[in-house]
């Protein structure tokens, strides 16, 4: 007889296995299926998904890496510390970074042990439904399961007639694995991969030209955050970015890579060493044989579910890339944690208002909530309070005063509407908003909350001060 599982979760990236933890917790019997899209060197199965392996975490221990070389090079003069030479040991960064990866998907495992998680390690699909139950085949076994949970991630959106062999050409994956710094590197979408990765190479002495196909940079940001950040990595930072590109096809050589495209109608080519193709990423909503039993997509392609990420399929869930929604690894965490509530019993939801964007560029932009341009377009009144670091001793002290906060709080209720950050530390800094955005905060609530001196959450103080004209320092 399979063995049976009150849930069995197919996907141990951040949406699966926090999903997974919460269930075991509760009390509920937990499988979760993860192959071996990652493994470590010893060919083992390593959890923790596209973030883990190849995304969140790895970028981030890269663009620390780069920031302090950076650094070194540039800032520390300023501060009256200088030494004969400096040097970059490419190996040594990406063993860190390898390093940093290993503890954590081994992390991960640790917790399935002590939560009890059983991990079942394979390609998972369905075989069939009887009982009231689930038949879920892994490597050749089948296992039932009363509640499945869907949390297959996402894989890189290609381009048509540009084949990724993640030497010359890359994906995500092959672009935070350079063995050395190339001295001219293009890159393909000037979203978030794009900047991140981009920031991580330019500091560390690439050439770096970056294509977008639409005509403003950042639109997802706040219109002003956008500008600002555009003059920052353009003409501060060095680099290219090109707006507005269109027909870009892509020549490979022996060892580079002559991308050609257009703008305005004219033709331009560029010769690079490396090429990163960041256009975005694609739900994996099939290949585990769900389509036989009609599970349900959106016009998008991703797996339909309703608010609280249930399918149309009778006790199957989906949460995380593969449904609607941000391609965060916070959200779908906090989906995973909502379904494996739900099946409990539990009245959970996840407030898709209040989930915070971070892109950890220097200085970094931070956001939740709306922007101005979505206030506006829908007609609501507000109220608008911005600081500039420039006004923050803290800001100072550190030796950077790039950027702002700007609150955006409701006309007549003050209640916090938005909060939009670009700036050193912006990442940790817009927690407080997230806070208050949660509790339907006012701004004036900000601005009666007693912030630490000297700290740069003061200019989120300042900002919600200044939303009624009575900042004190600015
Ligand atoms: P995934 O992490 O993609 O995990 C899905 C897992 O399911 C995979 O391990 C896969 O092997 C497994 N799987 C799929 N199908 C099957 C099957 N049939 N059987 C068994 N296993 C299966 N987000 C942030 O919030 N912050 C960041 O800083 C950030 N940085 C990023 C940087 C990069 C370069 C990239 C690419 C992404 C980044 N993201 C970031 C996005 C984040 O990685 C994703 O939102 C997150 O990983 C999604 O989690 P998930 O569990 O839905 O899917
Ligand atoms: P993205 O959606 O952020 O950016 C893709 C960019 O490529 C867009 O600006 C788009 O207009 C552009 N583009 C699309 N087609 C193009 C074409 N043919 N030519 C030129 N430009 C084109 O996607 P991404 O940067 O690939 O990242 C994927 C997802 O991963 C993100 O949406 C995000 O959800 C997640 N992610 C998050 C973080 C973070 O939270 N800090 C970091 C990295 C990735």
């Amino acid at each position: 007889m399979p063995k049976q599982f009150d849930i069995v979760v197919i996907g141990g990236g951040p949406g699966g296995y926090v999903a997974a933890i919460r269930a075991a917790q509760i009390g509920l019997a937990t499988a979760c299926v993860e192959q071996a899209a990652y493994a470590d060197p010893k060919g083992e199965v390593r959890l923790g998904g596209t973030c883990l392996n190849v995304g969140c975490i790895p970028s981030k221990a890269l663009l620390q890496s780069s920031e302090l070389y950076d650094q070194a090079g540039h800032a520390f003069v300023m501060h009256g510390i200088g030494f004969e030479s400096l040097r970059l040991d490419v190996r040594t960064m990406m063993q860190r970074k390898e390093n940093i990866v290993a503890k954590l998907t081994a992390g991960i495992r640790a917790l399935f042990r002590k939560n009890g998680v059983t991990l079942l390690t394979g390609h998972g699909r369905f075989a069939g439904r009887s009982d009231d139950r689930w038949q879920i085949e892994v490597g050749g076994h089948t296992v039932e399961a009363t509640h499945v949970i869907l949390a297959t991630g996402s894989s890189a959106r290609s381009l048509p007639g540009v084949d990724i062999d993640n030497t010359l050409v890359c994906d995500n994956v092959g672009a935070l694995a350079f063995e050395a710094v190339p001295k001219r590197l293009g890159v393909i979408g000037a979203g978030v991969i794009g900047l991140e990765l981009g920031s991580v190479w330019k500091r560390l002495g690439s050439e770096v030209t970056i294509l977008e196909a639409l005509p403003d940079f950042l639109g997802a940001a706040d219109a002003d955050i956008a500008r600002e950040a555009w003059k920052v990595f353009t003409k501060r930072q060095g680099l290219e970015i090109v707006l507005g590109v269109r027909s870009i096809a892509v020549e490979r050589g022996a060892a580079t890579v002559t991308v050609r495209y257009e703008v305005d109608d004219q033709a331009f080519a560029l010769e690079v060493d490396r090429l990163i193709v960041s256009v975005g990423r694609v739900p994996n909503s099939g290949g585990f044989d769900a389509e036989p039993l009609g599970l349900a997509l959106d016009e998008r392609g991703f797996i339909a579910v309703d608010e609280h990420c249930h399918t149309n399929l009778e006790n199957v869930w989906a949460v995380g890339d593969v449904v609607r929604g941000p391609m965060l690894a916070h959200k779908g965490m906090e989906e995973g944690v909502m379904v494996a509530e739900r099946i409990a019993g539990q009245a959970s939801h996840v407030n898709y208002d209040a989930i915070p964007w971070v892109i950890y560029t220097q200085p970094e932009i931070a956001w939740v909530g709306r922007t101005e341009a979505a206030l506006k377009k829908d007609g609501i009144e507000f109220r608008a309070g911005k600081i500039p670091f420039s006004a923050n001793g803290r800001a100072l002290g550190q030796g950077d005063t790039t950027g702002f906060v700007k609150v955006l709080a409701e006309t007549g209720s003050d209640r916090v509407l938005g909060v939009h950050i670009l700036g050193t530390n912006a990442s940790e800094l817009i927690a407080e908003a997230v806070v208050a955005m949660e509790f339907g905060a006012a701004a004036e609530d900000l601005a009666r909350i007693c912030h630490a001196h000297p700290t740069l959450s003061e200019a989120v103080h300042e900002a919600a001060l200044a939303v009624d004209k009575r900042s004190l320092h600015f």
